[in-house]
């Protein structure tokens, strides 16, 4: 704290903002500081007024830190009731703010201690607070980057009836990102101290957030089993390999989706590609739509959404550990082809071109992506050499079909492949000689029989 406050003061600190998953973010806060609320018997509420943008552009780790910061105050200065975090967005001079209220039923603080609490080492010195305090630098570093981040902080309180502080931030332009209600709301009971299950076994829990790792990690040892940890992708392919060289291999992987270095999904394609055949669960926001049918494609077996639920980690490791040569989802290895192959690949949904082309390039075909009819054709006159060119129905700028047979008069030697979301009319593909339909969703035994023929 001290060294952030010295480096703000000497104007240093610098923010790295990028494209966040404010789900993910918002889990990742409740499933730390949910540990620590329970642990005073406090309930930890999440009420979201609003659909919010899944998508914002900010600094993580700094904004964590803000979250972090607050909802831990509104712990430590209350001994019965609850925290209920609420977040909304809303215009501020033409631009879409995003808002968070973090609300405690605690101690208070009085009108005249309210401006003092923001400036560094600023502490109410009174008994309560000190026999909690810590250096009483948060608040004041957490207001200096919500300056920086564009923002406000605002303090609502009544003594011996608790405090509501409000947060503000710009998220970049969120005008037109998809918006959803997070769901962080917490069942009863979810955080047992003790295992209810005794296990054995190697588990490996890879996840960015240190705080992160060590609580499901504490979770998995106090049920029996040895834990090793990761921080990203490329760390725990490390891992992995050196267990397996060792003789005693992980049977199971926790691992996270967004990493740096290397996300959860790279990570789980080169795993299994290597031959790795234990289970492997994401950890993932749960708010993630149809992510459960994309990750068993990838390769995953399992998907425990963020926050952490301590009951379904316990039933996960009980599935996987305990008599795990009999309840294990078998999983299929891929052969993989050793045919140098190259795909062209027609898709304007981002994410259904990256995860196909992930999946391509795991089976060894060189993938590229165009995401218009218009650069698709361009693309095919420079060069021509596809060993297939996988087309996807609806476009932008025209339909696959329609395109295809375009395609089959400039190129007649392409091999063409239609990727849909319903079977289409049979007739046409005859008349267009197209050999391979793929039906949606991709996986990956779909694309080894297509590279098999
Ligand atoms: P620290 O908690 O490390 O002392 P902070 O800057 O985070 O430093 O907080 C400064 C002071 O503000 C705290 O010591 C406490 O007296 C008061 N405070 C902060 N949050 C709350 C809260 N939710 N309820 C009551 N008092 C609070």
């Amino acid at each position: 704290d001290v060294l952030d406050l010295s480096k703000i003061a000497a104007d240093k600190l610098e923010l790295n903002f990028s494209e966040v998953n404010l789900d993910s973010l918002m889990a990742d806060v409740f499933t730390l500081m949910r540990v620590s609320a329970l642990d005073k018997g406090l309930c930890l509420r999440f009420e979201s007024l609003q659909s919010l943008p899944l998508l914002v552009n900010l600094d993580a780790t700094r904004f964590r830190q803000i979250l972090i910061n607050i909802i831990n105050n509104a712990i430590k200065f209350t001994e019965q009731g609850e925290i209920v975090v609420r977040a909304w967005t809303e215009f501020v001079n033409d631009q879409e703010m995003l808002f968070f209220s973090i609300k405690d039923s605690g101690l208070g603080i009085a009108p005249e201690k309210q401006e003092l609490i923001f400036k560094p080492f600023e502490q109410i010195a009174d008994i309560e607070s000190r026999s909690v305090g810590g250096a009483g630098l948060g608040l004041a570093i957490c207001s200096e980057l919500l300056t920086r981040m564009h923002g406000s902080i605002d303090l609502e309180s009544t003594v011996g009836e608790g405090s509501e502080f409000i947060i503000s931030v710009h998220p970049g332009n969120i005008n037109g990102v998809q918006r959803e209600p997070l769901k962080l709301d917490l069942t009863p009971n979810m955080q047992q101290k003790t295992a209810p299950c005794k296990v054995s076994g190697r588990v490996l829990v890879v996840d960015d957030l240190r705080d992160l790792r060590v609580l499901v990690g504490h979770m998995i040892s106090s049920a029996g089993a040895k834990v090793d940890y990761a921080e990203h992708g490329k760390q725990a392919l490390e891992k992995v390999r050196c267990a397996e060289q060792q003789g005693s291999p992980y049977e199971l992987i926790f691992i996270d989706i967004h990493m740096p270095v290397m996300g959860g999904k790279e990570a789980t394609i080169e795993l299994r590609k290597q031959g790795f055949k234990g289970g492997i669960v994401a950890l993932t926001a749960a708010t993630m739509k149809g992510i459960h049918n994309e990750l068993s494609a990838l390769g995953f077996d399992d998907v425990i959404g963020k926050p952490v639920d301590s009951n379904l980690l316990y039933q996960t490791l009980a599935n996987y550990l305990d008599d795990h040569q009999q309840t294990k989802p078998a999983h299929p290895t891929p052969e993989v082809p050793a045919a140098n192959l190259r795909f062209l690949l027609l898709e304007d949904d981002h994410d259904a071109a990256q995860i196909t082309q992930l999946l391509l390039e795991s089976l060894a075909v060189e993938t590229v992506i165009v995401n218009s009819c218009e650069q698709c054709i361009e693309t095919l006159n420079t060069d021509s050499t596809f060993d297939k060119v996988l087309l996807d129905m609806h476009l932008p700028d025209g339909d696959g079909l329609t395109l295809a047979s375009q395609l089959k008069c400039q190129h007649p030697a392409l091999n063409l492949v239609i990727i849909s979301g319903a079977e289409p009319d049979p007739q046409k593909i005859k008349q267009l000689e197209i050999e391979h339909v793929l039906l949606k969703p991709i996986n990956l035994s779909l694309l080894t029989q297509l590279i098999e023929g």
